[in-house]
């Protein structure tokens, strides 16, 4: 498992041979606003890339790179696996004064990666096109009850007492709920209080 995904394109630049690369990635490490982040996978994610010359200093990088990203489920916030599929196709510009590889808008509205260094380095471009493929927000099962708005109690695990899906008679006193707390039957949840949920 290499650290980064090289791709060496100085042959294709000397004699419009076709250049390849792939491999696994468990993390992809990279710059943003001269930040250092690190993006890390679930589980090695495979890629594939190949590069064609164009003319003059473009060349177009095609290929398909399957990372497995970890999200947290936007109602009880457990982690969720989310694999994605991304069908790479973008054009590449070589700019020996780029000191860094970096993604650039035409004039077409079409991105390009422009690059420096003929050993082009993809783990920005990677971890880009993986954030922009995520989805906003996930739940880790369509019915997941998520979490209680006044405890914060996971409700998968079940109701706690301030869930209208509790018998009102079976309600503590002693806990001190107010009487007249009427504002869990309002719950986005209120719906689901007589699912039956399998157990996990
Ligand atoms: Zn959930
Ligand atoms: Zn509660």
């Amino acid at each position: 498992m290499s650290d980064s995904p090289l791709i060496h394109l100085g042959s294709l630049m000397r004699s419009s041979e076709d250049a390849h690369a792939e491999g696994e990635l468990s993390h992809l490490n990279y710059e943003q606003g001269g930040q250092p982040l690190t993006l890390t996978f679930t589980e090695p994610a495979p890629y594939e890339v190949s590069v064609n010359a164009l003319s003059g200093n473009e060349m177009y990088l095609q290929g398909s790179f399957e990372p497995t990203i970890t999200m947290d489920c936007a109602r009880c916030l457990r982690e969720v696996e989310v694999p994605l599929e991304l069908d790479l196709g973008t054009l590449l510009r070589y700019d020996p004064a780029a000191e860094a590889p970096y993604l650039e808008e035409a004039e077409t509205g079409e991105e390009v990666l422009v690059f420096g260094d003929p050993t082009l380095d993809l783990s920005g471009y990677l971890a880009e096109m993986t954030l922009m493929s995520a989805p906003l927000s996930v739940v880790h099962d369509p019915e997941c009850k998520g979490l209680c708005q006044v405890c914060g109690h996971d409700l998968n695990d079940g109701p706690c007492e301030h869930m209208a899906g509790v018998p009102v008679e079976e309600i503590d006193d002693d806990l001190g709920i107010p009487q007249s707390s009427g504002h869990a039957k309002q719950t986005p949840f209120a719906g689901l209080r007589d699912l039956q949920l399998p157990d996990e």
